[in-house]
This record gives C-alpha cells, structure tokens and sequence, in this order.
C-alpha cells in the first residue's frame, strides 16, 4: 500500500464493513448500540444478538466500545457525496395521523424535508403538501377547545421558540 492510500480515510460504510459491525440505529446524539464483532458470537445462542457495543459517530469520526469485552475501535472518516446518515427523522402528521412529510436530521450536518411518493417511497421535497404543526395529533388530543387556536393562545411565541431551541440543541 502507498504512504497516499494508507492516508485516505474510508468512508463510515467501509468502516462498519471492515470491522463486520451491524450498524446500529443512531439517536438524536448519534450514538446507538449493536453486536460485538469480536465476543457476541462466542456468547451463549441468548445473548449474541444482545447490543452490547455502544457506538459513537461523531463529525468526522467513529468511535466503538464493547461493554462486554471491552473491545474497542475509532477511526476518521471520509464524507462522500450522497451517503449521509440519518441520524432522526420527525414525521409530520395530519388529524388523523397520516404522515404528511418528514424532517430527516443527516449527518454531516444537514436537515432535510420529503413526502411520501404514496408507494413506500419518498420525494425529496415539500411540493403540494400541507404544512402542519410538528405533533398535530398529540396536540389536538391535549385539548378540547379547536387546538391550533388553543394551543397558540396558550404557547404561542414561547413554545414555538422551546421548540426551536431543541430542535437546535439535539444537535
Ligand atoms: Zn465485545
């Protein structure tokens, strides 16, 4: 291997493939927890699918700890054009519960909006689609009164900063 190829740095894909971990569904924090490449299939037939390795995918790097073992790893890694990772997604819903559209938090940093294509897929924008309140249902269900008046006269301004705000902060 040359001293430039030892140098590039894989992307997250190549990562998980090369060290053979599951990837694991990574919250708001972008961390989650997955099988153990180097114990889980020594354990007992119970407890291999148990998630033991805790993984941590930062900015532009990965890092991995086994609470079992203790096995460990972190690496650098690459961005590459279009294979950013969810790290959330927040559906919008209508009355009734319908997902109208989702926000979709990627990594690198990135918010962006789809709708569903109504055959399992999504289109990657907010063409024809009401805009609805994030939580409607839940919304509605807290109160008896006609909510969205409600809930503006009663939150208004502050709520929709609170909200804001933690969207921002979850970053
Ligand atoms: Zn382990």
């Amino acid at each position: 291997m040359t001293a430039a190829a030892q140098s590039q740095r894989r992307s997250i894909d190549e990562i998980f493939a090369i060290y053979k971990i599951q990837k694991p569904k990574l919250d708001a924090n972008g961390s989650g927890y997955t099988t153990c490449p180097n114990c889980s299939l020594r354990r007992k037939p119970a407890n291999r699918s148990k998630p033991v390795l805790r993984i941590t995918v930062n900015r532009d790097s990965v890092l991995g700890f086994c609470n079992h073992c203790t096995w460990s790893f972190g690496e650098f890694f690459e961005h590459r054009e279009g294979r950013a990772i969810f790290l959330a997604t927040y559906d919008y819903r209508d009355e009734v519960g319908t997902v109208l559209f989702q926000t979709v938090r990627l990594h690198p940093k990135d918010f962006r909006q789809r709708r569903p294509d109504g055959r399992g897929g999504w289109i990657w924008d907010l063409k024809g689609v009401r805009r609805v309140l994030y939580r409607l249902p839940e919304l509605m269900r807290s109160t008896k009164s006609p909510p969205a008046t409600r809930w503006v006269q009663e939150n208004g301004a502050t709520n929709m900063r609170n909200l804001c705000a933690d969207l921002k902060s979850r970053w």
